[in-house]
């Protein structure tokens, strides 16, 4: 073979996982290849987080115009050109994806515009894929790693078997934005973070949206009273939201419209007309045709096994982020890890990272983060807690901001007084949240979260209350009742 088509380490797939792991095997030296089939970026930056994100803060700015005159500013008529706010969100995805290949070139790493099957241990076949790829060389048949090949596939959206589901789209499909016209409603299946972020945006933006999760609340997998708030804030927006709802079908109209035919929490038949359904169910470990026929690692529920070190059952075959079966689906664990991955396969020093302390945000009005354990899980895992909760409030920079229902919250054990979890609802919720992430990864206690003092006005005084309230210290607060 070729000397070119040798490399220490091939990396399968270009998100948030590939592209860290890449970058990291180059500055460690490592001779690098990756392969992508589709675009530079993967799932986060072409078609989740990031146009999410950029959709959310144009439904945020065109809000808060329309909520200024609450404050004596007059914005006149607001409106929306939504071709535009389409073209605002495909220049933020193109500056992210071309800083990608920038980076690629910088670090001087082979990139292939081809889907990858791992035929061995060590060998990849490529088959090349129609279309530009900035700074992508010609595809050979194979390449080979010495070292290791890092599969980072990512995960793909799940379709729920209901009769109808054919008229259905992803989220992939509505991010993409393909040819996607005004439309006046939409259906979400599904009250996870997906359904519930896209259903802030929609609402925000006018469009009448009906959401239907199946279990007793939304974002069930989060603290009870922050879901609450997160819901009346949709409400508020105008949503309907229909938790422990079954989805049963979905029928096309006359008029070319779809309804969803869903049994409500009472057992009673309901059902939501609209010119779109989401269904936003979960997402799957992307493993379709990775594998040549007798070649194949060990799975779990569809997700690749990993151990501690994210190699798989096939020594110098690793996965990370979403498509192996221990992911937490979030892009910036998958980058944690990437950087793990090849420290390891590079064989020299590996960092130290405490990989269970993982932020988790859900992009809401106000926004949710979270890290560590809920006060169930630390009580579950035998902890005697501590809880403090500060309601925002009393917080001088939520009143200024009118920030709506806002809360920070802190768990400790109480014999240890090591801090466990945080839980933040609140604006930029997600920067703020950093700070317990470290915290909680290098096992600070009680005294150390207040040994320093936090700005003023700032939401981070809040922080400073829901620790002190652990202790029912907290200062701007009743003190409990006796
Ligand atoms: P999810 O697991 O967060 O939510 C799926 C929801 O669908 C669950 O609440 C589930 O009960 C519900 N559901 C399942 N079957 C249903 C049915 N038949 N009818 C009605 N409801 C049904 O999955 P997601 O929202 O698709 O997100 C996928 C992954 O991507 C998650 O791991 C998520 O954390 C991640 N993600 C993260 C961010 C972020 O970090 N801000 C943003 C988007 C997605």
């Amino acid at each position: 073979m070729a000397e070119e088509n040798q490399y220490d380490v091939i990396i399968i797939g270009s998100g948030p996982g590939g592209y860290v792991a890449a970058i990291r095997a180059a500055q460690l030296g490592l001779k690098t290849a990756i392969v992508e089939e589709l675009e530079l970026g993967g799932v986060c930056l072409n078609r989740g987080c990031v146009p999410t994100k950029a959709l959310i803060h144009v439904s945020r700015e065109l809000n808060a115009l329309k909520d200024a005159d609450a404050f004596g500013v007059t914005a006149g008529s607001v409106t929306l050109d939504e071709a535009k706010m389409d073209d605002f969100k495909k220049s933020v995805v193109d500056t992210q994806t071309s800083g990608v290949g920038f980076l690629m070139k910088s670090n001087k790493i082979d990139v292939y515009h081809a889907h990858a099957t791992i035929t061995g241990a060590q060998t990849v076949a490529l088959e090349a894929r129609e279309g530009d790829m900035s700074g992508a060389l010609d595809v050979p048949a194979q390449i080979t790693a010495s070292k290791g090949i890092v599969i980072a596939t990512g995960a793909v959206p799940v379709m729920i078997p209901i009769p109808g589901i054919e008229y259905c789209v992803s989220s992939d499909d509505l991010l993409e934005g393909k040819e996607r016209p005004e439309f006046e409603s939409i259906t979400i299946i599904g009250g996870g973070v997906i359904g519930v972020e896209l259903a802030t945006f929609y609402a925000g933006i006018g469009k009448q949206v009906t959401l239907v999760e199946a279990l007793d609340r939304v974002l069930a997998k989060i603290e009870k009273d922050a879901s609450t708030a997160i819901v009346q804030q949709l409400k508020a927006q105008g949503a309907s939201v229909n938790a422990k709802s079954s989805v049963q079908r979905v029928e096309k109209l006359e008029d070319g419209r779809l309804r969803t035919v869903f049994t409500d929490k009472k057992g009673k038949e309901q059902s939501a007309d609209s010119d779109y359904v989401l269904c936003a169910v979960g997402r799957k470990a992307n493993i379709d045709g990775l594998f040549a026929e007798g070649m194949s690692v060990e799975t779990d529920r569809g997700g690749i096994v990993v151990n501690d070190k994210y190699e798989t059952s096939v020594p110098g075959i690793w996965a990370i982020g979403d498509v192996h079966s221990g992911s937490s689906q979030l892009a910036h664990a998958a980058s944690f890890e990437a950087e793990q991955a090849v420290e390891e396969i590079a064989g020299g020093s590996v960092r130290e990272r405490d990989q269970q302390a993982i932020p988790a945000v859900v992009y809401t009005w106000p926004e949710y983060a979270h890290v560590g354990m809920t006060e169930e899980e630390a009580k579950a895992a035998g902890h005697d807690v501590l809880t403090g909760k500060f309601p925002l409030g009393g917080n001088a920079m939520a009143v200024v901001e009118q920030s709506g229902r806002s809360f920070m919250k802190t768990i400790f054990d109480a014999e240890t007084e090591e801090l466990l979890g945080v839980t933040m609802l609140a604006n930029r919720a997600s920067d703020m949240i950093d700070e317990s992430t470290m915290a909680i990864a290098n096992h600070m206690t009680f005294d150390q979260m207040l040994r320093g003092m936090r700005p003023h006005p700032t939401y981070m005084e809040g922080f400073t209350e829901a620790l002190l309230a652990a202790k029912g210290e907290a200062i701007h607060m009743a003190p409990a009742k006796k």
